[in-house]
């Protein structure tokens, strides 16, 4: 927890905006946001998507308000929700005034194609009638085209003033309920959108790379843009815009958050080694099982796999709980210290049944239960596996002697510099 105080002390102070009851911005755990991909219109899908996205770390969802039909089926999805709903306004103004009247707790605008100032400012007044924030969602790809013509472009800086114009418009109606993104699919630029963006305003700012593609390129361009600017203290929410089932985008904004200390850890945290010449076991395959399996009990644990018990325990001493191979046995461990021994064909049913002993228990409860003699029966394994592979398992010493022999064998005395 040290290290999530350290980066939250660092935190850019933001203005704080309620989004039902989820706060966003002003010191606030930071949220993790998605948007459904079913038609609004279809109540039914869009809610089962909804609870989906919930239980995968989702703390507010987007849907699109595009038509008579969507925002009728907001009306029936906003009071059955989990989680707050925004809807997600382009073009029609007519749509932004329906969403509110389906009770959602928020609205997203793009200024890009939503551009009558008039319009602008009749959203948000009656948004400000009824306490609804709103996000001003600016996009390079859908850009003002008087604002990209003004900049020669998507810059930062344009990204910005698009922003500033909104604002603007707001102003006039007495209108603060407001939280910004700067979103484009190329990370340099999202990073620098957001950093000038961060510098120029203290509104909240949610955070994504737009348009970032399917997984895992989808992933790391995403990750890349968004935990550089969390780790600069910048940003109060987020989304993971991929080419995928939206549960992997909360999914993954969940995992980043814990990840970085940002937020207490809810789900499994998965650790192994990358084997090497001393693994007793397939890890690859140990730890897609045992991945498997803890999260679908919901094990919210940091779990190692390791492939030998002659490094493993102590490497992995960090984890909660861990299992670590030795001649074909398994060596479960918690907190580095061995407390049961098991058959290596029981390994993975016997670590699932440990962690969620663990969750019952607690750490020092599993400890105290530990089996005297596991530590004992461990050291004795991992002697006999140190005399039988010995220090050098990957034999990389005797392969750099033969590098070392052959380079001395083709070696010319007179060609050096001296
Ligand atoms: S020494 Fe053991 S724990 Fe470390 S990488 Fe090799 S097999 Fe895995």
């Amino acid at each position: 927890m040290a290290r999530a105080a350290i980066i939250a002390a660092e935190r850019k102070p933001t203005r704080q905006i309620m989004l039902g009851g989820v706060p966003v911005g002003g010191g606030a755990p930071i949220s993790v946001q998605s948007m459904t991909t079913t038609k609004t219109a279809d109540v039914e899908g869009t809610l089962q998507q909804i609870y989906a996205l919930a239980g995968a770390g989702a703390d507010i969802v987007r849907c699109t308000c595009n038509e008579r039909e969507a925002a009728e089926g907001l009306a029936r999805i906003v009071p059955r929700a989990p989680v707050p709903i925004v809807a997600d306004i382009h073009f029609h103004v007519e749509m932004a005034l329906a969403a509110l009247e389906a009770g959602v707790q928020g609205l997203r605008l793009n200024p890009g194609n939503l551009r009558k100032p008039e319009e602008i400012r009749l959203v948000a007044r009656e948004a400000k009638d009824r306490g609804v924030p709103i996000r001003i969602g600016v996009n390079a790809g859908s850009l003002h085209p008087e604002i990209y013509k003004r900049f020669g472009g998507a810059t930062p800086e344009a990204l910005v003033e698009s922003a500033r114009l909104e604002l603007e418009y707001f102003g006039e109606v007495d209108f603060h309920d407001v939280k910004i993104s700067v979103k484009a699919s190329n990370v340099p630029l999202m990073i620098q959108a957001y950093r000038l963006c961060s510098e120029t305003f203290d509104y909240p700012l949610h955070l994504g790379v737009t348009e970032a593609g399917p997984p895992p390129s989808g992933l790391v361009k995403a990750t890349a843009g968004i935990a550089t600017l969390l780790a600069e203290g910048i940003g109060d929410t987020l989304r993971y815009s991929l080419t995928a089932d939206p549960v992997e985008e909360a999914r993954a904004g969940r995992q980043l958050l814990e990840a970085l200390g940002l937020r207490e850890r809810r789900g499994l945290d998965l650790i192994a080694c990358p084997s090497c010449g001393r693994a007793e076991i397939d890890v690859i395959g140990v730890a897609k099982a045992a991945q498997e399996a803890l999260e679908a009990r919901k094990i919210p644990l940091q779990v190692a796999v390791m492939g030998c018990v002659v490094n493993g325990p102590g490497e992995a001493r960090e984890a909660d709980l861990g299992i670590a191979a030795g001649r074909h046995k398994g060596h479960l461990f918690i907190k580095g210290k061995i407390v049961r021994v098991v058959p290596e064909d029981e390994m993975v049913d016997a670590l699932v049944a440990e962690a969620e002993r663990v969750v019952a228990e607690g750490i020092e409860a599993r400890l105290a239960a530990a089996d005297v003699a596991a530590e004992a029966e461990a050291a004795a394994d991992r002697r006999l596996l140190f005399e039988e592979k010995g220090r050098d398992a990957n034999h990389s010493e005797e392969l750099v002697r033969k590098i070392r022999a052959h380079l001395e064998l083709h070696d010319d005395p007179g060609a050096g510099p001296d």
